[in-house]
């Protein structure tokens, strides 16, 4: 690597709305600020207070794809995305820490008054609408639960509505959403929170400037607790 990219600012992955939200504090005890805000700018590359550090702002399960292939040096994501991703691509990230922001848990959830554990009990086929599918296809397997996987990319609550699936597995955090769609969580698949994932050759060749940031951002999320 010739020394002008070692002397290029390193890149932060990170995903508009919660996740954005929830580093800036990280960002912040490691002395960073952000002036601009990706809800209302439209750019996708944000300057920092600190020369040596730019955030790109991409879709959530866009993040281990600019990581993996070292568009950006390090990312934020879910535990939820990085285990689909995982699915389909191996190698390339390195995932030091989990920084206790994000937390929801991955569910099983089910039309109010549909008895999940009967049709569980008696062996039924159930299908299943969710964005997990390798998290959902995994779980049912354990329970040994013959189930369809029917794919879709977001609004899974409307699939047990409209009969497209008997359950969904996705995350929940307050239950809001599930609720004021007539469903009920009725089984736990994951605890979920989002990790720091760094780029395996960023994370040799770029060390001195990285190691301080992750550091950094792992004594911030220590002090949240799981
Ligand atoms: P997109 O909107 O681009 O399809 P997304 O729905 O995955 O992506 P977000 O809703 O911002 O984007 O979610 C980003 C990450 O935040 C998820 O991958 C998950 O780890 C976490 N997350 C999602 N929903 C919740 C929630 N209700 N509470 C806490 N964390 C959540
Ligand atoms: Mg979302």
């Amino acid at each position: 690597m010739s020394p002008a990219s070692l002397d290029r600012p390193l890149t932060l992955a990170l995903s508009k709305g919660r996740i954005f939200d929830e580093t800036m504090p990280l960002l912040a005890a490691a002395g960073i600020q952000v002036s601009e805000n990706p809800e209302t700018s439209r750019k996708l590359i944000l300057p920092t207070s600190s020369p040596d550090l730019q955030l790109i702002i991409v879709r959530a399960s866009d993040v281990p794809t600019y990581v993996q292939y070292g568009a950006a040096d390090f990312g934020i994501a879910g535990k939820d995305v990085l285990y689909e991703h995982a699915a389909e691509h191996a190698g390339g990230l390195y995932q030091p820490i989990d920084l206790n922001i994000a937390r929801c848990r991955l569910c099983v959830a089910v039309r109010e008054g549909f008895d999940y554990e009967a049709a569980v009990h008696q062996g039924s086929r159930l299908r299943i609408a969710t964005k997990y599918v390798r998290a959902a296809r995994e779980h049912f397997a354990r329970k040994g639960v013959y189930v369809d996987i029917i794919k879709l990319y977001g609004s899974m609550e409307l699939a047990p509505l409209v009969g497209l699936a008997d359950a969904i597995v996705d995350l929940v955090s307050t239950g809001g959403t599930l609720k004021a769609n007539k469903l009920v969580a009725v089984e736990d698949v994951a605890d979920i929170s989002a990790r720091l994932i760094v780029n395996q050759a960023s994370l040799k060749t770029r060390a001195a400037k990285l190691q301080p940031l992750i550091e950094a951002f792992a004594r911030a999320s220590a002090s949240k607790g799981p």
